[in-house]
């Protein structure tokens, strides 16, 4: 079983949330929680030593990461995030300068998101893991809370991508193969930036759909089509690639693009003319890659300039597969 049978399983062991004030569930980046007249966000994610990042990570980097993917969760929600718990799970023979270091990061990425550390927990374990819970707050207009869900999109909508996509696997790549941290691909895998401002300008231009990109390009525009009972079809020749990811991998660069996983660029889904606004605000580059398609099958196709379709062995990042 993979990942994301796994998680349905697991939810249905839960059964449906207790209290209506539970706006959004499992199933989207972030839960919407209703606390009188706000909207509460809430996420949280781990990173485990070996697992999501490779022994002689910078300290500091991985601090940042364990933040920034929470805020990438709230980004992709079109919110605000605002206070954090972490906690930290280390061998006992750690040094204490390396836990300070992965807090320097935190605190440098908190700092960089507006978020305030309020807490957490330091626990022995085998070996490092870091897993932070993130708050944030909705937007809201009109007394509703304005969100992006990955359950909003509708055919004849357009499929927009910020930034490039495949650096950061690009970067774990190269990492593996030994080249030093301030490579502009292993910068983009050890310390990604989470795309909030395009949330902000994709929720205030109009658009309701956005999940971000943590497992990779294909699979995640495949969350979307499973939660909207849509399918799509995306152009290979629109998908954005960097110059350095082009020039490190050639060919397979589109593969890597694709599948890659952890760039926390943002997949909006909208309305032409609302992705035309965004373009404009966003501050970032947003490039349309393809479109929502009226279909059973929640399937994503990969089409190439002649119109045939590439598929790749792999969809994207599994936690249970890999
Ligand atoms: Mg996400």
């Amino acid at each position: 079983m993979g990942e994301f049978g796994l998680i349905s399983r697991l939810a249905e062991v839960l059964g449906p949330p207790a209290s209506d004030d539970a706006i959004v569930g499992i199933g989207d980046d972030a839960a919407v929680l209703r606390f009188g007249r706000e909207h509460v966000l809430v996420t949280t994610d781990t990173m485990v030593q070996a697992v999501h990042f490779l022994p002689g990570s910078p300290w500091e980097d991985i601090g940042w990461k364990a933040l920034a993917s929470n805020v990438s969760d709230i980004a992709a929600m079109g919110g605000e995030p605002r206070f954090a718990l972490v906690t930290l799970a280390l061998p006992a023979e750690q040094p204490a300068a390396d836990s300070e270091s992965v807090y320097a990061g935190l605190r440098a990425c908190a700092e960089r998101y507006g978020v305030s550390v309020v807490g957490g927990d330091v626990v022995r374990a085998q070996q490092v893991a870091i897993t932070i819970a993130l708050l944030g707050v909705a937007r809201s207009g009109g007394g509703e809370p304005l969100l992006l869900r990955r359950a909003a999109a509708r055919p004849g909508d357009a499929i927009a991508l910020t930034g490039t996509v495949g650096d950061a696997v690009g970067g774990l790549l190269r990492m593996k193969d030994g080249t030093p941290p301030d490579d502009a691909l292993v910068r983009a895998h050890l310390h990604p930036e989470a795309q909030l401002a395009a949330g902000a300008a994709a929720v205030t231009a109009g658009i309701r759909c956005a999940i971000d990109v943590s497992d990779g390009l294909l699979q995640d525009v495949g969350h979307i089509c499973e939660m909207s009972g849509v399918g799509a079809v995306v152009q290979a020749g629109a998908i954005p690639v960097s110059e350095a990811l082009r020039k490190a991998f050639g060919k397979d660069s589109l593969r890597l693009a694709c599948t890659g996983g952890e760039d926390y660029q943002l997949v909006v889904v909208g309305q032409a003319a609302l992705m035309e606004g965004l373009i404009r605000s966003a501050g970032v580059p947003v490039t349309v890659i393809g479109e929502i398609i009226d279909s059973a099958d929640p399937r994503v196709r990969l089409l190439d300039d002649a119109g045939r379709e590439i598929t790749f062995p792999s969809r994207g990042w599994d936690a249970f597969r890999s």
